[in-house]
């Protein structure tokens, strides 16, 4: 008897802006990267290959980067090989979207599904589909018309961006909502077609980020013995890095004697110098100068980005996790942190509303409040049952979000995509729910 073919058994992923192998907690490169790097490795464990395309920003990464047996980063040309800001780059599309296709003439290979992530991509991914004929699946990780809505004049996103992604709702295949609220957003409010979009938030490696030993932690990573407040995130207005600040000093304004909380500030880029010293970079020099400004410089201890296997030790040797932003998609880093048992004090906004529960696995309060946050972050200190309970919630709470579940998930959502259909293939809104 002859074995069924696989139905999908190579995935193009394209990711024009920002590469799997970029630093994490730099610019441009966290969530999304992330997301892609855990799907291909979940696809991989279902023998599906996959190849990543990504713009060359350098001269020295060769052209096929083969991460593991089943799955490669492509550099393509488009532009000179140096990096360029997301808003210049629309223009070079036409020119990644030809390199892609030549690149698979070459190979002699074509895709069964094309899963694109971000806007730039999902601009490339309508051509590819059409010269593999195959179909698409699109995530936005960011939806401009939602970070306007919370970011001042200066941050606002381009009027192009804009319509664009209405444009992308149209014309791709199947559109991954992170979060149920994003879902009815882009129904309700772009008009989408509500039988073209899934619900299916990106999961969490429950290997790495599980709870560890605190004071173990602690040692390995020189921390003191204070009350920890953790931040991990991009430097980028949409983290709410102001009112994160702002919370730690109103924080500090409460009577802690002798040992008063610390906060441990991971991303950005650090500068190394010859004798071993480290001071901050260009882009984490503005938040170190506001954290002077306000008198807060000597409790915040700056650490610059961090390779993601270093953030289970963070996790385990903070007291509570503080995720400050004005939008946030999905949050991995408020998950990352309730799987290694760390509870979570973050706003009420995008994803975080689905996946921190109040009082289980963390407190949630208004985007902005930073007198709030500043209270949440207190209670979870200084209240130490409650915080044990909130660590016990927070592991359980994230177990909902494994790869295991998740990949099957968009697995799933390929297949029945290769198979022709179209409408209604899944709404896993349940593993919210759930
Ligand atoms: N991250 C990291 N090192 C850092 C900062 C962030 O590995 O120094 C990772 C973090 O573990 C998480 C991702 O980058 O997986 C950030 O994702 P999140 O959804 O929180 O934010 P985004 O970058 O998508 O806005």
């Amino acid at each position: 008897m002859l074995t069924p073919v696989a139905r999908v058994q190579r995935v193009a992923m394209i990711s024009v802006h920002t590469s799997p192998l970029a630093m994490l907690g730099r610019k441009d490169a966290g969530g999304l990267n992330v997301y892609v790097r855990e799907l291909a490795r979940q696809l991989e464990c279902s023998r599906v290959m996959v190849d990543i395309f990504t713009r060359r920003y350098d001269d020295k990464t060769p052209e096929i980067v083969r991460i593991s047996a089943g799955i490669r980063v492509i550099s393509v040309d488009a532009g000179a090989p140096e990096p360029v800001s997301k808003d210049d780059l629309f223009c070079l599309l036409p020119e990644f979207a030809s390199e892609v296709a030549l690149f698979s003439l070459r190979e002699g290979i074509r895709y069964d599904v094309v899963h694109s992530h971000y806007w730039l991509s999902g601009w490339v991914a309508n051509l590819l589909k059409r010269y593999w004929n195959a179909p698409s699946v699109h995530m936005f990780h960011t939806l401009a018309h939602l970070k306007n809505l919370v970011s001042d004049d200066k941050n606002h996103e381009s009027t192009l961006r804009v319509q664009i992604e209405r444009r992308l709702l149209e014309v791709l295949d199947n559109i991954v909502a992170p979060n149920p609220d994003e879902r009815a957003e882009l129904i309700w409010t772009l008009g989408a077609n509500n039988a073209r979009i899934c619900t299916i938030p990106p999961g969490i490696d429950l290997n790495r980020f599980q709870p560890r030993d605190r004071d173990e932690a602690r040692l390995k990573l020189e921390l003191p013995d204070n009350p920890l407040v953790l931040f991990v995130g991009r430097i980028d207005p949409i983290k709410g890095i102001d009112t994160l600040l702002k919370a730690f000093r109103d924080l500090q304004t409460k009577d802690w004697g002798d040992r008063p909380p610390k906060l441990v500030f991971i991303g950005g880029s650090m500068i190394e110098h010859s004798d071993g010293t480290m001071t901050p970079g260009a882009d984490l020099m503005p938040v170190v100068e506001q954290a002077r400004t306000m008198g807060i410089a000597d409790n915040i201890i700056f650490r610059g980005a961090q390779p993601q296997d270093l953030l289970p030790d963070y996790y385990a040797a903070a007291t509570v996790c503080a995720v400050t932003s004005l939008y946030e998609s999905f949050g991995l880093v408020a998950v990352e942190a309730m799987a290694c048992g760390l509870p979570v004090v973050a706003t009420r906004v995008g994803g975080m509303k689905f996946t921190v529960e109040e009082d289980v696995s963390g407190l949630l309060v208004p985007s902005g409040d930073h007198q709030g946050i500043a209270d949440a972050l207190a209670t979870v200190i200084a209240d130490r049952p409650f915080r044990s309970t909130l660590q016990v919630g927070a592991r359980q709470a994230a177990i909902r979000f494994s790869w295991h579940t998740v990949g099957s998930a968009v697995l799933n959502l390929y297949e029945r995509l290769a198979d022709g259909e179209r409408d209604n293939l899944c709404c896993y809104g349940e593993i919210y729910a759930s």
